[in-house]
């Protein structure tokens, strides 16, 4: 530094410009809520002390040790043997462009079941990709038949077929058993979106053939957004390691992911493809460990039992669910708005007044129905008792 304070060089010019004083804004302080929305829910708070421990490098021994542990968990959630079950870095559409961007090759036709905000979002990164994506539709809260599967799969022959099992904008669970094989038959890969249902809701991917799947951390698993679940069976990684040409996105193509992930160095060695977030996986790690504790068909039925209860007492107060029992998901709740409410302002009092957080209606379902998640650590009776009367009282 000069004596006159200016500097020496304009490579390291310490002088600020004029633009503003340094925007201090004081120590964070999130508002305590209760977060019974579409997702997130609230975090675990064991999880969110395991994001709090200090970091170690990617490439570290225990780190990678760390990563073998939550793809063996993975592979257990979802009652899977894919070799290939990874935590890809982002969120939930993360895993999803995963799936479309390292599946779909520019021609194949893709056919995706379209009941619902999700199914559309994958049709829209199909045709980013170049496929030629194909609507099955049907309105907002139903769900697919086998017999319409099958004759959509005769009718456009697709590559691919993407269904959403379950459809967070409408509370409504796809049925999935036999899909994958039906597909096998028509030499499609079935992908799906298990965002909503991945450790809250039975998932069977094996058993029902599925190809690909993908998932998001803050709904059943307690984990705050931030890494994604992401399986490909032998099939899917097949079609990939048979593509001629390059993954068309650098981030998320899994053949090189899966050097760092996978290791498919010499001797299976590890290479450095992206800096793995270190507190995110530490987060997912303790979420899914929690999930093994409990053991799986414990938290199935914790998530079931949970919403019947909260179905009856809604039913109580003179609330309607959008979904039939049939298909309607433990995880998320659409429930009617009952004639002449302001959805809004509703979901405005029990934020003002009850710090609780529940989602309103999208697209087709938008003004029509609230979306209610009772997820993961927040699936509990209390909870749900709370939401019940926090609406009792929102509505009188
Ligand atoms: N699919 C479904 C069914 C979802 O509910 C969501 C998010 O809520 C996504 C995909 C996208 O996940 P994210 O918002 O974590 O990117």
């Amino acid at each position: 530094m000069a004596a006159n304070g200016k500097a020496e060089s304009p490579m390291y010019d310490y002088t600020l410009d004029a633009i503003a004083d340094a925007p201090s804004k004081g120590v964070l302080n999130p508002p305590p809520r209760l977060l019974c929305g579409p997702g997130p829910g609230n975090a675990h708070p064991r999880v969110l002390s395991a994001m709090s421990l200090p970091e170690i490098g990617h490439l570290d021994p225990a780190f990678l040790s760390m990563m073998e542990d939550i793809k063996e968990m993975l592979r257990y959630v979802w009652q899977t043997n894919n070799a290939f079950t990874v935590p890809v870095s982002g969120t939930g559409s993360a895993a999803m462009e995963a799936c479309v961007a390292n599946l779909v090759e520019v021609g194949d036709k893709m056919l995706v079941g379209c009941n619902g905000y999700f199914g559309p979002r994958l049709i829209d990164m199909g045709d980013r990709y170049g496929a030629e994506c194909i609507e099955m539709k049907k309105p907002w809260g139903e769900v697919f038949s086998y017999e319409e599967i099958k004759a959509a799969l005769e009718e456009h022959k697709p590559k691919i077929l993407g269904l959403v099992h379950a459809e967070t904008s409408t509370g409504a669970c796809q049925p999935l058993e036999g899909i994958g094989q039906l597909c096998h038959e028509y030499d499609c890969l079935l992908i799906a979106d298990c965002v909503t249902s991945i450790s809250g809701v039975p998932c069977h991917l094996d058993k029902w053939g599925v190809d690909a799947a993908y998932a998001g951390t803050q709904k059943c698993l307690s984990c705050p957004p931030g890494v994604s679940p992401l399986t490909f069976s032998q099939r899917a990684m097949d079609k990939l390691m048979a593509r001629p040409d390059k993954v068309k996105n650098w981030y998320l193509d899994m053949k090189m992911v899966a050097s760092y992930l996978v290791g498919s160095g010499a001797g299976g060695a590890r290479s450095y493809h992206h800096t793995a977030p270190i507190s995110m996986c530490y987060g997912i790690r303790e979420a899914l460990n929690i999930a093994c504790e409990e053991g799986l068909e414990a938290r199935w039925k914790r998530h079931r039992e949970v919403a019947e209860f909260f179905w009856v007492e809604l039913e109580k107060i003179g609330l309607e669910c959008h979904v039939s029992k049939e298909y309607r998901l433990p995880s998320l709740t659409t429930v009617k708005v009952p004639e002449g409410v302001d959805s809004k302002k509703l979901t405005k009092l029990l934020l003002d007044k009850y710090q609780m957080e529940i989602g309103n209606g999208l697209g087709d379902l938008a003004g029509k129905v609230w979306r209610i998640g009772l997820m993961g650590y927040n699936s509990r009776f209390d909870v749900a008792m709370t939401v019940v009367a926090a609406l009792k009282d929102g509505l009188s």
